[in-house]
């Protein structure tokens, strides 16, 4: 039966293709302790399921012969996992033992695997451990009898087609150990469009839909899905007209995306001749080709604290040297902005080791970004260091998130200071005029910026978190998803004012949220003055195409007179006029 859901487009385009659902099963497994008479039936009940999935996977193996090759290899590592005795023979084990139910015994001996993935240095790896939840939330479905039959069954007519993940929520750390898989959308039930998995969505230029509430329980495996994310609508089981619709739609926007390659090597001017920088935001170094093929002419915004996620330990001063130095070579002289870690909130490097800690209500207020640097000195002293070693290789920029307050601005420069020193006292080489930038990130931050544009060389502003903030509503919460608004007068007036300040000042002012890189808001932007923006690779020639229809004498005058009113209404009529 075909029926459709209502989430928000966290990433727009459009993929055609099978559900893969994920989750935790723990959260769904009882726990129950057996009479011992029932045990020997307990183990016979697991041994079943086993065996059925090793059935379920042969089949779908046989009908996989066209199908994408990443399909073919999950199935051969999850028939390998039910081969292992780490997997089929442990949990007898424990069922005998400790005489649990078979579910729940897997289950402890799941996040044992898991614990034991998560330890590797190598990310292929690591990243490993999604497979065992998969390969174990396959058994648990059969032996909770939710075998799921009927979809593998439909799963044989369309061979050809490429998988969507399907997931209650998915945090940074899940979302960018999937970077390598090319998937070919992501769907949840939380989260919302500013979330840092949205984020990383479009970074992969996928589209997702998060914020569906129920995805997960409606969708089953293997069942055929469109996912508009411009749209923000999930399609299950299309019927063949609508599901031409969407493969013609498809086509259009390869051919829309064809046509705006042809502006990568024009220079980025004004019709009035003002020059204009587009900048790339990263994640890892092995973004820096999607950047360049993007046509970046830098790199605007690297979010270092991804090279600490999905890792049992801290990566040292001379792995993250070369990361950095990667990323400067790979850009080939042209400019890197690279910020120092901004884990806590959602990208915590301990995420389940809290069991004794204070349960943390608002992690978005609390020990996040620069503020958890300056409180672990050494592991920000590491960071610099590696920092400045790289700027021998090329020009980069460091940028600091988070600031508020005038003395963590100073002691962020005596930290950097140090490292400069430490690094002098070794005779090790690096730039000693390296430009050193602040993020106007909170809304403190930008209406005291003189503060700021005093102490520091660049601005940066983040209107992901800058929104967050002002309008006080979480960016990673589908429930007030609604209420996160660009366009409120009152972020409008912070935009505008620390652009101004900045111009008015000397001091180079970036954006590098999500607002840089909406096509929507080019022209408002260009007319507020900002003439530097980072945003997703894929976003670059949409904007650019935008900037070189522009006048900003033109503009400029009725974004001031725009800046004026403070009803939302007028304000959105008169956005539509300034793009009309
Ligand atoms: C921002 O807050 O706008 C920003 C660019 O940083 P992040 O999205 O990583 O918080
Ligand atoms: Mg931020």
């Amino acid at each position: 039966m075909s029926f459709t859901l209502h989430g928000l487009g966290a990433s727009t385009g459009i993929a055609i293709g099978r559900a893969m659902l994920m989750s935790h099963a723990t959260l769904e497994v009882s726990h129950l302790t057996l009479a011992p008479r029932l045990v020997d039936k307990e183990i016979a009940r697991f041994d079943k399921a086993i065996a059925i999935v090793k059935g379920e996977l042969a089949t779908m193996k046989e009908n996989t012969e066209h199908a994408p090759a990443e399909l073919a290899a999950f199935i051969d590592i999850h028939t390998m996992f039910l081969e292992d005795s780490e997997l089929v023979e442990k949990p007898r084990e424990i069922i005998r033992e400790r005489r649990c139910n078979a579910e729940w015994a897997l289950v402890q001996q799941m996040e044992h695997l898991v614990g034991q993935f998560e330890q590797f240095d190598d990310p292929y790896l690591r990243e490993r451990k999604f497979d065992v939840i998969q390969v174990v939330e396959r058994v648990i479905k059969e032996l909770l009898g939710h075998p799921g039959r009927a979809a593998l069954k439909a799963a044989k007519h369309t061979k050809e087609e490429a998988l969507i993940v399907v997931a209650h929520d998915l945090s940074p750390a899940d979302t960018i150990a999937f970077k390598d898989h090319r998937f070919a959308s992501f769907i949840t039930d939380v989260g919302g469009a500013t979330s840092h998995t949205a984020i990383l969505a479009r970074s992969m230029a996928i589209p997702a839909v998060l914020g569906l509430e129920n995805a997960r329980a409606l969708i089953r495996d293997g069942e055929q899905l469109i996912v508009d994310g411009m749209r923000g609508v999930v399609i299950v089981n299309p019927d063949p007209r609508v599901l031409d619709e969407y493969r013609l739609r498809m086509e259009q926007l390869e051919l829309e995306k064809t046509k705006l390659k042809r502006l990568k090597s024009s220079p980025t001017v004004t019709l009035d001749g003002l020059d204009v920088a587009l900048h790339a935001n990263i994640e890892l170094p092995g973004d820096v080709p999607d950047a360049l093929e993007g046509g970046a002419e830098g790199i605007g915004l690297f979010r270092t604290e991804f090279l600490f996620l999905n890792r049992g330990d801290m990566p040292d001063e001379q792995e993250q040297f070369e990361a950095y130095k990667k990323v400067v070579k790979g850009m080939g002289g042209r400019p890197v902005t690279i910020r120092t870690f901004d884990l806590g909130n959602d990208k915590d490097l301990h995420p389940d080791a809290s069991a004794g800690d204070r349960v943390k209500t608002n992690p978005a207020l609390g020990r996040r970004a620069i503020r958890l640097s300056l409180s672990e000195p050494k592991m920000f002293q590491t960071q610099l260091r590696a920092i400045l070693r790289a700027s021998r290789y090329g020009p980069i920029k460091l940028l600091i998130p988070m600031l508020a307050h005038a003395h963590e601005i100073d002691q962020t420069l005596a930290a950097i200071e140090q490292a400069k020193s430490s690094l002098r006292g070794e005779k090790i080489a690096f730039d000693e005029n390296i430009p050193i930038g602040g993020m106007i990130e909170i809304p403190a931050a930008a209406l005291a910026v003189g503060i700021f544009l005093r102490r520091l060389d660049f601005l940066s502003i983040g209107t992901n978190d800058l929104i967050q903030y002002t309008l006080a509503i979480d960016r990673s919460d589908e429930q007030v998803a609604s209420l996160y608004d660009p366009l409120h007068p009152a972020v409008l007036m912070l935009l505008a004012h620390t652009i101004a300040s900045a111009e008015k000042a000397g001091v180079p002012v970036s954006v590098c949220g999500e607002t840089a890189g909406d096509p929507k808001l080019t022209r408002l932007l260009l007319g507020m003055g900002l003439r530097i923006f980072s945003m997703h690779p894929s976003q670059i020639l949409k904007v650019k195409s935008r900037i070189l229809k522009a006048d900003v004498s033109e503009i400029a005058p009725n974004v001031r007179k725009m800046l004026r009113l403070d009803e939302p209404s007028k304000l959105r009529e008169a956005l539509d006029k300034l793009n009309a």
